[in-house]
């Protein structure tokens, strides 16, 4: 049987380097190998975060301490229900959760809302978040406390029952889509979203063209969202937006205004894959090694509230996942009067925040420094 030389490498962090394990077989190569070597890396990269750098320590490294400025936006999860079950979900959507904004909160939301003086942006998420029997009186509401309303759609949501007329109303109510869209060929995005996804999202994209989203003039702005479909950074932004562009017009006759890319955080369903496939040590490590001091201070958690369904509040979405509250201290919808009350105020982070600051940087809006 043929032997062959084994080396474990640590990364950066993980100290050690070229440890030799002696000749193993060929066997021993392609399964138990592999998986040593994944448990290996990932142990290293515990006793880092349990003990080494932490993401403060990067931040005080370059001099940061990182504090909110004036809150701009308010992010609103309304829920974790939602029509597909993408594998790269950080939230863990699907079509059989429960866990939904009421009526009553969303009430509350609102009133924090017209109590607040610097927010002009709400920002719908979820799940799907016009699921949601109250994102339409929320959305109407919003727009008449004079802030601009995003939602972040899926695209096959306009095709479910009941929401037939979802397009006519965010157009009606001059609502910003952005919708997520991995890849521009089916298989992509079949395999990362759910079979018969892409063709579906195509329609809807149609749809929303033919009421003049996404072309340029119409005041009607439809943005895109990619995030990479294994445990890779995303490439340079406006390079992969030219070639959306091109790639949507020539094959589907589709326009749109500005393609963000996200990174893939390690949490939830995306950890679980990443797990399962083996990723997980060398996919968070890759986010620690990528760290870029110029993304920090653009870092959506400087201007933004995350609420949560049930309420409570966060830094931001990723945060909320995490149940890391709101500038470390729990604090919901009813201990406060205003959203005015976390401007100038602390964020808490965790080691999944390099995700936010790895290569050109991640936010809810893409990439924090231009290529
Ligand atoms: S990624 Fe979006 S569309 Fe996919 S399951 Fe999660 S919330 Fe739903
Ligand atoms: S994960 Fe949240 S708190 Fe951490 S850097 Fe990103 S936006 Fe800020």
């Amino acid at each position: 049987m043929q032997a062959y030389p084994a080396t474990i490498i640590y990364g950066e962090y993980g100290k050690v380097v070229n440890k030799h394990l002696g000749h193993l077989s060929e066997e021993d190569l392609g399964g138990k190998l592999s998986k040593l070597l994944n448990k290996r890396q990932y142990k290293g990269l515990n006793t880092l975060q349990e003990s080494k750098i932490t993401f403060e320590d990067k931040l005080s490294q370059y001099g940061f301490h990182l504090r909110r400025t004036a809150l701009k936006t308010i992010q609103i999860s309304v829920g974790k229900l939602c029509n597909q079950t993408c594998i790269h979900c950080h939230v863990n959507a699907g079509p059989k959760k429960t866990e939904i904004m009421t009526a009553e909160t969303a009430d509350r939301v609102l009133k924090l809302l017209s109590n607040s003086s610097s927010i002009d942006l709400v920002d719908f998420t979820g799940g799907a978040p016009e699921l949601n029997p109250a994102f339409r009186s929320m959305v109407a509401r919003s727009h008449s406390l004079g802030c601009s309303v995003m939602d972040r759609c899926n695209l096959t949501v306009l095709f479910v029952n009941g929401q037939e007329d979802l397009a006519e109303f965010f157009k009606n109510n001059s609502v910003e889509i952005v919708a997520s869209l991995p890849c521009y060929s089916r298989e992509n995005v079949d395999k990362q979203r759910g079979k018969g996804v892409f063709d579906k999202s195509i329609d809807a994209l149609r749809r929303l063209n033919s009421l003049g989203y996404g072309h340029e003039g119409s005041g009607l702005r439809l943005d895109l969202v990619y995030n990479p479909g294994d445990a890779f950074l995303p490439p340079p932004q406006e390079t992969l937006e030219k070639q959306y562009k091109k790639e949507l017009w020539g094959q589907f006759g589709i326009v749109f205004n500005r393609l963000y890319v996200m990174t893939n955080m390690p949490i939830s369903r995306w950890e679980e894959y990443l797990e399962r496939t083996g990723q997980e040590g060398q996919y968070k490590e890759l986010l620690i090694n990528a760290f870029n001091s110029q993304t920090v201070g653009g870092l959506m958690c400087r201007t933004l509230v995350s609420v949560g369904w049930d309420g409570r509040l966060y830094d931001c979405d990723f945060n909320q996942m995490f149940e890391i509250p709101i500038g470390g201290r729990h604090k919901t919808i009813w201990d406060i009067e205003s959203f005015d009350e976390f401007n100038d105020g602390i964020i808490a982070t965790g080691m999944h925040c390099f995700g936010c600051t790895a290569g050109a940087g991640s936010s809810c809006e893409g990439s924090l420094i231009n290529s």
